[in-house]
């Protein structure tokens, strides 16, 4: 009897060793499985919303944080994190992301005009900019805590949900106080077509939108400056057409300056955002131009240096209008814009 005890002392301590080892190991396990579950989820998450954004008409960016109250577009609740478009300004939470991106239109950059040749608004409901006042009662829009009121993704008027049908002027879209800046959806459709080639259609069609309109194309580096391109960009594609704003990472100025052989010569401006070497690189692209005989499609130069790019303004001429002799080859009398 006294021997089996003693036998079975040491058993019970073995098993008590094993059992402490099994908490043990299941302990560390366990949340070290849930993180990593967690994290295949998240990149899997990530993976599909990448890939929405890539297949999408619209130009979303995703966010941690928005930076004001924000309403999701589909669902209606506050929301905290999602996505947002910068063309036009739909803002949505990761539920809801597939179901705004087909139901929602974006900016329409290219779509025919009404009968009478006019625009109409293209409206956005909610989340309008902060200190926006109703183009009819006059007060302050974007109040009520909940998704509420307009805002013409074009001319950026912005309505009361109550006041929207009040408006006067019969639902056309002047474009705005930037009319004279943007290329209009409308002016790009009957481009489109007419033939190649910039021809006296395409001055008569220039003519009907005035003597002032002077396009202006944006040509930003989102990789200078701590990211300031890319929100330069942004706020660009809100104002403007997004057809006539460039990311330079994603698409060379040679091709960007396509879009002058279908604007009127001599009026369009181009404004580059970003370092030396982006500055150097468009106007390498706008040399070339002219060196293919497009010397009437040249755009008037107006830089906005971004990061190191305080260097080009010291550059003879540049960041106040550039002078004959330069690279360019254009002196400040032609470039008004600078
Ligand atoms: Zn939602
Ligand atoms: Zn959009
Ligand atoms: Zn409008
Ligand atoms: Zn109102």
């Amino acid at each position: 009897m006294e021997a089996d005890e003693v036998n079975s002392e040491p058993a019970a301590d073995s098993r008590d060793e094993w059992r402490l080892l099994a908490w043990t190991v299941l302990a560390v396990m366990v949340p070290v499985l849930i993180t990593l579950w967690c994290s295949v989820q998240r990149s899997k998450r990530k993976m599909i919303i990448k890939d929405i954004f890539r297949r999408s008409k619209h130009g979303w960016h995703y966010t941690d944080l928005f930076n004001k109250p924000t309403y999701c577009c589909v669902c209606f609740q506050h929301i905290i994190q999602g996505a947002f478009c910068d063309c036009c300004g739909v803002c949505v939470d990761e539920q809801c992301l597939r179901r705004a991106d087909r139901s929602l239109p974006c900016k329409e950059i290219m779509a025919p005009a009404q009968a009478d040749g006019t625009l109409a608004h293209s409206w956005v409901r909610g989340n309008v900019p902060l200190c926006s006042y109703c183009a009819v009662c006059k007060q302050q829009c974007g109040t009520q805590p909940k998704l509420c009121d307009f805002r013409c993704v074009w001319c950026q008027t912005t309505v009361h949900d109550d006041c929207k049908s009040l408006l006067e002027d019969g639902g056309r879209c002047d474009l705005g106080e930037f009319r004279s800046l943007i290329v209009p959806p409308h002016y790009l459709h009957r481009i489109n077509k007419l033939r190649r080639g910039y021809t006296e259609e395409h001055s008569k069609l220039a003519a009907t939108l005035g003597s002032g309109w002077s396009p202006v194309l944006v040509l930003a580096n989102t990789r200078s400056g701590n990211n300031m391109g890319e929100a330069l960009l942004g706020e660009f594609r809100t104002l403007l057409n997004p057809v006539q704003v460039f990311d330079l990472s994603q698409l060379s100025p040679a091709k960007a300056l396509q879009l002058c052989a279908l604007l009127p010569p001599g009026r369009v401006r181009v404004l580059v955002c970003g370092g030396d070497g982006t500055v150097g690189w468009v106007l390498d692209a706008i040399d070339a131009m002219k060196l293919k005989g497009q010397e009437q499609f040249a755009p008037h130069v107006t830089i906005l240096p971004l990061g190191t790019g305080e260097r080009s303004v010291q550059l003879p001429g540049l960041g106040c209008g550039l002078r004959r002799g330069d690279p360019c080859g254009t002196g400040p009398e032609e470039h008004p814009g600078c």
